[in-house]
């Protein structure tokens, strides 16, 4: 992990706990190292999590899917801030071979 903290991976506005286990550190972990420091990097520059690992908990407050790949560790949300830079950004990740990437709010 070179360019994202396990704080803002696991951060929540919610006050519930959301403290990730072991298991989900690692897959976290893996998220990271095999895209989103990749991405980053060639990106270029500094990339917000807003919602990274959510408990059961916070995810059922935030209105999650029961499935949610949040819930381990497996799903990052991410943005730039800014539409047109959102869109760089995404076709950047186009080319990793991961097994979602979604464009949740069209870019902005
Ligand atoms: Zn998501």
């Amino acid at each position: 992990m070179k360019h994202f903290t396990l704080k803002e991976l696991t951060k929540t506005k919610t006050v519930l706990d959301n403290t990730p286990s072991k298991e989900i550190i690692e897959n976290l972990t893996y998220l990271v190292e095999n895209l989103l420091d990749k991405v980053r990097e060639e990106y270029g520059s500094p990339i917000t999590v807003n919602s990274g690992y959510r408990s059961p908990e916070v995810n059922k407050a935030v209105g999650g899917a029961k499935t949610s790949q949040h819930l381990t560790g497996c799903a990052v949300d991410i943005t730039t801030g800014s539409k047109s830079e959102n869109e760089r950004l995404f076709n950047i990740i186009k080319q990793y071979e991961f097994d979602q990437l979604i464009n949740e709010h069209n870019f902005s």
